[in-house]
């Protein structure tokens, strides 16, 4: 029989092996890594006390992660950092956190394969492809025999040097992500397939000269919704155990910010094929991307809400989304509902340490002028000088937890210690507020999450300034490699690469 008709059905074995708790248990694997979104436009540095830090049992009993448990070998928890996205990762900060990765790793030697959950649209103060940086020095310490599982989010950029020391990826199909288990679960899947079956699979990368903010490929809408509808049928074909198409993060100023299309398996020349098929799918498509809902500046979208007779209409100002990378803390919104005399409207939040703690210091009930937002990049923006009433104060005991709610005219606003999104409903609810009661609701958001889409009567996005402005064309580059839309008449057809590993 030809070797590779046994390593398919070797393959198929151990799919067929995996119902329940499957793997061979004296294979030792170690899980975790680093997860942050950094636009590199905005100048608020990601430090340490950004991060959230789950190590060894906080990390296993972490419910995206539970599929771990769900597995024959024990999957041993290493950590993962994740934060908001923002700024840059300041450069001590992701050294410290690089070097107890590592040094908790080599406590774990030897090892059969390590599961990296990574964000991959990470940048570090001087630094480009940080991940590249990450994953090869994990590579450094496990060795080559160890196989390596990475996932990714849609919004990750990949690299050369990425591709070269992983053996398997998995990322994101949706955007907004609601499938975020399934796809740790395909990363550990495949992991624990190869080892059980003793296969070192090939990887194949297409990377793809577009660049598209998350807000015009949302697979909500066309034609991201057919692109990523084809990979499950893809994906099904023999000798294919993973098929991923990226559209990558456009805030990056690096020469790896490109989508791409990533085909893990055991039949090369299918792998090729399928990768570059996709690749040309999504190239072909390039220009059909457009944001899935109206768009118009903030103030345009505030005076088309208010001649709808329906509520609550849902404004995302969408330049500067914290969960994209912008900082967060601009106020220009709120300048402009007050301009237009806005009456019930609901903001959700600005991110101002020092109102905040002004609003507590004052306690509820009382009236204060205050001065808000710009705190954090007051370079970037104005902010506004407003008399406000306290309405509700969150009761936390982390000062970083604060939360005021207060009243300005017909405004009702949230201000946060913390950058934070408002995704969820209990985002408002826990501060005494019911979204479906105003006329307005304005967010810090690209496209929205299902639960705040679900309420939005509908939504809008307002094109406004900041670290993540969808205004792409216009964003200074001195990294990025030619690329639609900011080469238009671009010439290109797909190449395939892959990965050291598989050719070692
Ligand atoms: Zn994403």
């Amino acid at each position: 029989m030809k070797r590779r008709e046994l390593i398919r059905q070797a393959v198929m074995a151990a799919v067929g092996a995996s119902v329940a708790r499957a793997g061979a248990p004296n294979k030792r694997i170690a899980f975790g890594g680093i997860q942050i979104e950094c636009s590199t436009y905005g100048n608020i540095l990601s430090r340490m006390e950004d991060f959230t830090i789950r190590r060894g049992q906080e990390l296993a009993d972490y419910r995206p992660f539970s599929v771990t448990k769900g597995y024959a070998p024990p999957f041993t928890p290493v950590f993962l950092a994740s934060a908001v996205p923002g700024g840059p990762v300041e450069r001590k900060t992701y050294e410290t956190l690089k070097s107890e990765f590592l040094g908790r790793l080599r406590d774990l030697l030897p090892l059969d394969g390590v599961y990296l959950p990574m964000h991959g649209a990470m940048f570090v103060e001087d630094m480009l492809d940080a991940e590249g940086d990450w994953i090869s020095a994990v590579r450094g310490v496990v060795g080559e025999r160890c196989l390596i599982s990475a996932s990714y989010d849609l919004h990750g950029n990949l690299s050369r040097r990425v591709i070269d020391n992983i053996d398997m990826m998995s990322a994101f199909r949706t955007a907004p992500h609601i499938d975020r288990e399934e796809t740790h679960k395909r990363a550990c899947d495949m992991l624990v397939r190869c080892l059980d079956g003793g296969i070192r699979p090939t990887l194949v990368w297409a990377p793809i000269p577009v660049l598209m903010p998350g807000e015009r490929s949302s697979t909500e809408y066309e034609p991201a919704k057919r692109l990523w509808g084809r990979l499950p049928a893809m994906n099904a074909r023999d000798g294919v155990l993973d098929v991923s198409l990226l559209v990558g993060y456009v805030w990056a100023d690096e020469p790896r910010a490109t989508a791409s299309a990533v085909v893990t398996g055991t039949r090369p020349v299918e792998l090729h094929r399928i990768a570059a098929v996709l690749a040309e799918q999504y190239w072909d498509a390039r220009a059909e991307f457009r944001f899935g809902v109206p768009t118009g500046t903030m103030a345009e979208v505030i005076a088309k809400a208010q001649s709808l007779a329906t509520r609550p209409v849902v404004l995302s100002d969408s330049g500067d989304n914290p969960t994209g990378g912008g900082t967060g803390d601009r106020a220009d919104a709120l300048a402009e509902l007050l301009r237009m005399n806005v009456r019930e409207a609901v903001f959700a939040g600005i991110a101002d340490r020092p109102a905040t703690e002004a609003c507590y210091r004052a306690g509820t009930g009382s009236t204060l002028a205050l001065q808000i937002g710009a705190t954090l990049d007051p370079a970037a923006s104005r902010p506004v000088e407003a008399t406000v009433k306290v309405v509700f104060l969150a009761r936390t005991d982390r000062p970083a937890g604060r939360q005021a709610v207060v009243s300005i005219d017909g405004v009702t606003l949230v201000l946060t210690a913390r950058r934070r999104p408002f995704h969820e409903i209990k985002d408002f609810t826990s501060l005494g507020l019911d979204p479906t009661r105003f006329k307005i609701v304005v967010v810090k958001a690209g496209y929205l999450v299902p639960e705040i889409a679900a309420i939005a009567n509908p939504n809008l996005m307002a094109l406004t300034d900041g670290a993540v402005n969808q205004d792409i064309e216009h964003l200074a580059s001195r990294h990025r490699v030619p690329s639609y839309p900011f080469v238009r008449d671009l010439r290109w057809s797909p190449t395939t690469i892959v990965s050291a590993r598989s050719r070692s």
